[in-house]
């Protein structure tokens, strides 16, 4: 009677199933009879199989059924190749009929056999002839003559006897199930899963364990892990005299399965029962490589596995699952790694609103920098500050940010801004900082002057009011929802040394400040790629010196004043170098343009006449003339470092005191100095003359000898493409993908959000190339400069510092170029890490 026919397959040890014809669920049933398990007898039909039903053209249904037990009630469930992809509810008790009915009244009552029918006609009459769910709702299920009642109501409203003959019931069920999953609405949502579009339905024709009758009898779902921290807890429900899933409705007098202090269990119902379960349950975890949920059945006290689908699981929890099953033998720590999506890690670096808690929603924006943070609105900076100073946590409500806000944004608990991208500053200075923020709000309205904030359904939140910014998925919700806090436990940290193992590209950190050093020490960050040094100037004290720098008509003043920075710089650079411990560290020249440090309004420019002692009429005209047009492409950068060169010659300085400094106390630090927005190579030529002059100097002076290392940022296409002619004065080119992206497609990177989400939607862009890089363009830039690059400098070290570097796409790209490490955001390095880490390891299976 068993065949080894491939679209319906009695499921045996040996029988043709596979994941990509019969479905998951279908293979795992045969996993689960190769174990030996006390599996009922299942047929599996094929993808191709199903197809044919839904096209009406049915399989012998007698020589199916003859396949199973004459004796059994059968159930039917849906088995796509992925289970997320979902598909037709099961259907449970085919085969119940007038004649079964009298049947099982004898032998397990009356009451237990009516429940049975009466609910197989119902869920037949509203799954396979569609008819309306209402004409149940006035049966009284406990009644003696539920049965004849609905089956009265079947007839009157399908006009037809509710059919009789096992066969013909499997046929319809197969056929409803065959055809909804055709459907345009399945279709659509298993799309949006990720299925591919002619993705197949298996079905699973399995006999039935009834789970009702005499002795202990029921069903229920058993797993061996906790979902949400992935920590080893026999987690689920059992419940007597009942079938599916009914144990875990909600008001059902469900037991335990372990004895727990809150209710009677199964371990003390039906001890024997237990142990075999989880004996089950240990066995699959170890042959299927994998936490189960298992789906059992308990007749007169033996245990049946009707099913095993893999536990759905947080991220955390993932990581805890993986390296458990690592440590315990079951898995190599390269499937491990491979099992973890990088990206979820986030999930663990940062506090998530509880997954369980209600979300008010009151607006959307980009989610731009990962994790939740509540706190009271404040509307500007100095609130920020004084918010901070009195021990409150608060959110920085801004319609954009800029440098001047640095300060507020270290004292605020999340950001939130109306205009803006996924680099626009308030972005990038979020990410750097582990700060929640979402940028580009404009569903809400920002009234700044009013300090209110007017959300699309009309509710206003003003300054002190309470709100939560979700910077993983762009929302931002009133109140305080419960939160989940970070997870950097012992589960985490080993998965990353595994990744740390297998890697073949660096990871570093772009970090500015002795914290953002700290964290990427703490994430094992290989050294600093980018250290911004323009954000150290906004300090109140330092800012003034600045100021004064700025306004300074001579040369001489311009030292003098830049005397005042040197010993601060100086004390920045040595305290980033011993945290870094000989970690090598990339420091790059001053960088924006200097109105940036300028005041903005009128009160601003009275007080800095007022500091400087000069007439307001100069320091607004000074300030006017400092303006630019389009300041990112102005003077800025190297442009600033040639025509002002006082201010690269102070931060060389104290770069190379900073070194001495560091290297009394430690490993010797060899520094890098990178010079920004490169576009000629008589750029380099110049810093880097003045560059060593000062390294000579200081060498003179103090008697030290030391090593730097030297190098450009190319961040526009010319220094890409005349890579080959600046090359010979380089150790190292460090892509900043940010600005060579602007300047690749000429798009703004602070005012592209405005219209980046109608570019996306209508295919002009297939992502914002801001966030994903763009490999056809900007990665065209930067292999011909990686190439161009080495052509003239064999040992070039190569880099890519902007934002993108720490997307797994990206370290994909930057690998297969030849790129020698990635500098992102401290709290994406451990992504990165286990990114490059996957991709080694793919590299090497294949
Ligand atoms: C870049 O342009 O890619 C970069 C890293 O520098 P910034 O973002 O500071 O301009
Ligand atoms: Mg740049």
């Amino acid at each position: 009677m068993q065949q080894e026919h491939p679209d319906i397959t009695f499921i045996t040890d040996t029988a043709p199933v596979a994941t990509a014809t019969h479905g998951g669920r279908a293979k795992c049933l045969q996993r689960l009879v190769r174990l030996d398990l006390p599996v009922p007898r299942t047929v599996a039909l094929s993808f191709d199989e199903v197809h044919r039903i839904a096209a009406g053209e049915m399989p012998d249904m007698d020589a199916l059924l003859a396949l199973l037990a004459s004796e059994s009630l059968i159930c039917v469930r849906p088995s796509s190749e992925d289970p997320d992809w979902g598909g037709p509810g099961a259907i449970l008790n085919i085969g119940m009929n007038d004649a079964r009915h009298a049947q099982l009244s004898l032998e397990m009552g009356a009451q237990a056999a009516n429940a049975l029918y009466a609910r197989f006609i119902q869920s037949y009459s509203v799954h396979v002839a569609r008819l309306d769910p209402d004409m149940f709702d006035d049966m009284d299920m406990e009644s003696d003559t539920v049965c004849q009642q609905a089956l009265d109501a079947y007839e009157d409203e399908a006009e037809e006897p509710f059919p009789q003959q096992p066969a013909d019931q499997l046929a319809g069920v197969l056929r409803s199930m065959a055809r909804a999953w055709e459907g345009t609405s399945a279709r659509l949502l298993r799309q949006a899963k990720g299925a591919p579009a002619d993705a197949g339905l298996g079905l699973v024709v399995q006999e039935m364990v009834l789970g009702l009758g005499h002795g202990e009898c029921g069903s229920g779902v058993l797993q061996l892990v906790n979902v949400t921290t992935g920590l080893p807890q026999i987690t689920g429900r059992y419940l007597s005299q009942s079938q599916g899933r009914d144990a875990l409705l909600t008001g059902a007098a469900s037991l335990f399965l372990e004895r727990d202090t809150r209710g009677p269990s199964l371990e003390e119902k039906a001890p024997a029962a237990f142990e075999a379960l989880k004996a089950h349950a240990a066995l699959m975890r170890e042959k299927l490589r994998e936490e189960m949920q298992i789906e059992f059945t308990i007749d007169n006290g033996e245990v049946h596995i009707l099913d095993g689908v893999r536990v759905q699981r947080s991220a955390r929890a993932a990581v805890r699952i993986a390296v458990r099953l690592a440590k315990d033998g079951i898995i190599p720590r390269q499937e491990a790694l491979l099992r973890i999506e990088p990206r979820a890690l986030n999930e663990l670096l940062h506090r998530q609103v509880d997954p369980e808690a209600p979300r008010d929603v009151i607006g959307t924006g980009i989610a731009a920098s990962p994790g939740a943070a509540t706190g009271k609105i404040v509307f500007s900076a100095a609130e920020a500050q004084a918010s901070a100073a009195r021990g409150e946590a608060c959110v920085l409500v801004r319609r954009e940010t800029n440098p001047e806000d640095i300060r507020g944004m270290h004292a605020a608990s999340a950001v939130l801004t109306e205009r803006g991208g996924i680099t626009s500053h308030a972005a990038v200075i979020a990410r750097g900082l582990g700060l929640p923020c979402v940028v580009g709000a404009s569903s809400l309205r920002f009234q700044m002057r009013k300090h209110a904030l007017t959300c699309p359904d009309g509710r206003v939140f003003r300054e002190g009011d309470m709100i939560t910014v979700d910077g993983s998925d762009g929302q931002i919700l009133a109140g305080e929802p419960a939160m989940l806090e970070a997870a950097l436990d012992d589960a985490f940290q080993s998965l990353m040394n595994w990744a740390d193992k297998e890697r073949d590209i660096d990871v570093r950190a772009n970090a500015d400040t002795p914290a953002d050093a700290k964290t990427a020490r703490n994430f094992k960050a290989n050294g600093i790629g980018l250290c911004r040094t323009e954000h150290m100037f906004f300090d109140a004290d330092r800012l003034t010196v600045m100021r004064e720098m700025i306004f300074a008509d001579a040369s001489e003043d311009r030292r003098s004043a830049l005397e005042q920075l040197l010993p601060m710089q100086r004390d920045d650079f040595t305290e980033l170098f011993r945290i870094m411990e000989g970690q090598p560290v990339c420091i790059r020249l001053f960088d924006p343009p200097l109105h940036e440090f300028l005041p903005t309004d009128r009160a601003g420019l009275r007080d800095l006449a007022e500091a400087l002692s000069l007439p307001l009429s100069d320091v607004t005209r000074r300030v006017d003339a400092l303006g630019e047009y389009n300041p990112m492409l102005g003077m800025r950068g190297v442009r600033l470092g040639i025509t002002v060169p006082e201010i690269y010659d102070m931060q060389a300085r104290a770069i190379f005191e900073a070194t001495i400094a560091a290297s009394h106390e430690g490993d010797p630090v060899v520094p890098e100095i990178m010079i920004p927005l490169v576009s000629a190579n008589r750029e380099v030529e110049l810093v880097k003359t003045r560059v060593d002059a000062v390294a000579a100097a200081v060498r003179t002076e103090t008697g030290v000898d030391f090593d730097y290392r030297l190098g450009v940022m190319v961040e526009t296409p010319r220094a890409a493409l005349r890579a080959e002619e600046i090359a010979p004065h380089c150790h190292f080119f460090s892509f900043g993908t940010n600005d060579l992206t602007q300047m690749t497609y000429g798009l703004s990177r602070d005012d592209a959000g405005r219209f980046m989400s109608a570019y996306v939607q209508q295919g002009v862009y297939p992502e914002d190339p801001f966030h994903t890089l763009d490999v056809e363009g900007v990665g065209e830039l930067l292999k011909l400069g990686a190439e161009r690059g080495r052509n003239s400098q064999p040992n070039l070290t190569l880099s890519v510092c902007g934002e993108h570097g720490g997307s797994p796409e990206s370290i994909d790209f930057c690998r297969k170029i030849g790129i020698n490490y990635v500098s992102c955001s401290p709290f994406r390095v451990p992504v990165a890490r286990l990114a490059a880490a996957q991709l080694a390891i793919r590299d090497k299976i294949e």
